[in-house]
């Protein structure tokens, strides 16, 4: 049994579905985030959880308690929202104190937490000031702390980087994840960005359209993308059209090239097929007169210099395109205009779709 259990899910609105039937389950101490594009269910399913909205079908349970009758007081919830939700004209620390004054903690031990929480959070100094007097990254860190304070089964954070710049988002990104380790705390955060889902995540859940596409650890989700909409959604992906010629060998003809794809295996010959492909999974070479005409053969048609890497788009005869991401030095044989020879490692994530 798992700590946090979602079982069955649906949620209907009227004739639209925004849940389809869905399981999830989260150990305790486990960050799982909720990644997919706006509108494809996330923040429903967070509020279900949060006893906000109530299922079409489907049950809630921690420690395999059933909390789907209860209302949200009694779920021992704490969320954190994308919009600066402090109350304005309360202090910093009378906003975390706020929480614990609800559950009619003693004044003592409840000053020992205001204390310990600010110092999770690494705010002291702010805490006499208003929410106006705090800049948007120290406003969600009270936040997180006022979600915290009454030690809640389960943290739920919904886009809570999202308001934020760039910055101040990958700092605050850590620091939430540093402080769910330290207090153990089992969350649920959702987010429509890729980047933010992989780095914060023990695992992600990618849905799309009410969903769950993959359930996985950030490289699962990453290196073994399990459809088409991963692959796509999640980091950067090339897509090749081909053919399938030999199903029990995988065997894939692409821009008049025979490759083995293991992720063709099985399927019908004559099919027309999508490969989808990480850029680090592809190698550039030099063409001479030994291997032209062994490998995909294209021209560098984008060059984008990244420090560590350097980024490659490639366009091949048919005119579809690669992108190769080669270390440093690798990258300088290859300046713009220049042909090169491509080959897939055998080890890449090979997603296989059909073109729609
Ligand atoms: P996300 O958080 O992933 O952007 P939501 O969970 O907010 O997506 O929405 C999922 C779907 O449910 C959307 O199509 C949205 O329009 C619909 N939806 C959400 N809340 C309501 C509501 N209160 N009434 C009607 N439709 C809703
Ligand atoms: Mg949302």
């Amino acid at each position: 049994m798992s700590y946090l259990e979602m079982q069955n899910i649906t949620k209907s609105y009227g004739a639209n579905t925004a849940l389809e039937p869905l399981n999830l389950s989260l150990e305790r101490g486990e960050l799982v985030t909720l990644l997919g594009p706006s509108g494809c269910g996330k923040t429903t399913l967070l509020r279900i959880v949060a006893g906000f909205t109530v299922p079409s079908s489907g049950q809630v349970r921690i420690e395999g308690k059933d909390l789907t009758a209860l209302p949200p007081s009694r779920r021992e919830m704490g969320m954190v929202f994308q919009a600066y939700s402090l109350f304005p004209n309360l202090t910093a620390e009378e906003n975390v104190r706020f929480g614990l004054r609800v559950r009619g903690m003693a004044a003592p031990l409840r000053e020992k937490r205001v204390d310990a929480l600010f110092e999770l959070i690494g705010l002291t100094e702010a805490r006499k000031r208003f929410p106006h007097q705090l800049s948007g990254g120290q406003q969600q860190r009270i936040a997180l702390a006022r979600a915290l304070a009454p030690q809640p089964r389960v943290l739920l954070l919904d886009e809570p980087l999202s308001a934020l710049d760039a910055r101040v988002r990958t700092g605050l990104r850590d620091e939430i994840r540093r402080v769910q380790r330290e207090t153990q705390t089992t969350a649920l955060f959702v987010t429509h960005d890729q980047e933010e889902a992989l780095a914060i995540s023990d695992r992600v859940v990618v849905m799309n359209k009410g969903r769950i596409e993959q359930i996985g650890t950030p490289e699962d989700i990453y290196r073994r993308p399990a459809t088409p909409f991963v692959a796509e959604f999640v980091g950067t992906v090339s897509r090749l059209e081909g053919r399938i010629l030999e199903p029990q060998r995988g065997l894939v003809e692409i821009a008049g090239h025979s490759l083995e794809v293991r992720g063709a295996l099985g399927r019908t010959e004559g099919e027309q097929v999508r490969l989808y492909l990480r850029p680090e999974s592809l190698s550039l070479h030099h063409l001479d007169a030994a291997n032209t005409g062994t490998m995909l053969e294209g021209r560098i048609t984008e060059r984008s210099f990244l420090g560590s890497i350097t980024r490659l788009t490639l366009t091949l005869k048919n005119s579809d395109t690669l992108t190769a991401d080669l270390q440093g030095a690798e990258a300088e044989g290859f300046p713009l205009g220049s042909s090169a020879g491509v080959k897939i490692s055998p080890d890449a994530p090979q997603v296989v779709g059909i073109p729609s």
